[in-house]
């Protein structure tokens, strides 16, 4: 995660992705760069069974089981949880981390590590707080082997219920916390460090529209503290941005 654990991602990233520059459906994403077959079913299968179930919940806790019983993610034979969001639905904010650690992937929640804390410090410097107005969720519900990072037929097959959660909790503003959700949510071609300081729209496939915002992850940030400042700003931005949606 971050600009040095990134930028080989972001160039494996771009090779492989449509030029698309609206938010795409998890298929358009998917579609081209996709070859690998899971079993019978292609990933394209997966994807659309991920999009019926998805259509299918009304509620965050639909969600959360039906995310749960899916099986389209070859990361789920690998790793001890699904682990699929934390904090408060229906809040202003809503934080997309790239996908569970080993910590997160041990106790079911996302961003418990010491990353997560360095988050949790970084949104009580804006005054949000997991357990009162912020939503914590990620691009990928299964941890891959070794943390590597999640490959785009694992962030397709998970998108659909990325966007329903979006639908079903309505956040005033999305912030995107590093560049694997950045560069996967806007469908980008820029890296991170290009990425933040900007605010993007990000519409989902059944028409909800938020403004996002990438931010440094935390975890860059506790291999690179000298990038601190930019991590304050990223905030700064979010904050300022939180006060006009929320006025
Ligand atoms: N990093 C993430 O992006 N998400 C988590 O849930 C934990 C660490």
């Amino acid at each position: 995660m971050g600009v040095a654990a990134d930028e080989p991602l972001v160039e494996a990233l771009l090779a492989a992705a449509p030029a698309v520059a609206e938010t795409p459906s998890a298929v358009q994403q998917a579609e081209v760069p996709v070859v690998r077959r899971r079993g019978a079913r292609s990933v394209t299968d997966w994807i659309r069974e991920a999009e019926r179930l998805a259509a299918e919940c009304a509620t965050i806790d639909d969600l959360a089981r039906a995310v749960g019983d899916f099986g389209g993610s070859p990361l789920k034979a690998t790793c001890e949880n699904t682990v699929v969001y934390d904090g408060t639905p229906g809040a202003s904010l809503m934080v997309i981390g790239e996908g569970p650690g080993a910590e997160e992937d041990r106790r079911a929640k996302p961003f418990v590590g010491k990353a997560g804390q360095l988050l949790d410090k970084m949104l009580a410097a804006i005054g949000r707080r997991r357990t009162e107005n912020a939503l914590i969720s990620n691009v990928n519900y299964w941890r891959p082997p070794g943390n590597r990072n999640p490959e785009l037929d694992e962030l397709a097959v998970s998108r659909p219920f990325v966007d329903r959660m979006i639908e079903i909790t309505r956040p005033k503003l999305i912030v995107a916390a590093g560049g694997v959700p950045a560069v996967s949510l806007l469908n980008s071609r820029d890296g991170i460090m290009k990425l933040r300081g900007n605010e993007y729209t990000y519409r989902t496939p059944g028409g909800y529209t938020a403004p996002l915002i990438p931010m440094l992850h935390p975890a860059y940030l506790l291999r690179r503290p000298q990038d601190k400042s930019r991590a304050w700003r990223d905030l700064l931005l979010i904050e300022k941005r939180l006060g006009e949606l929320e006025a």
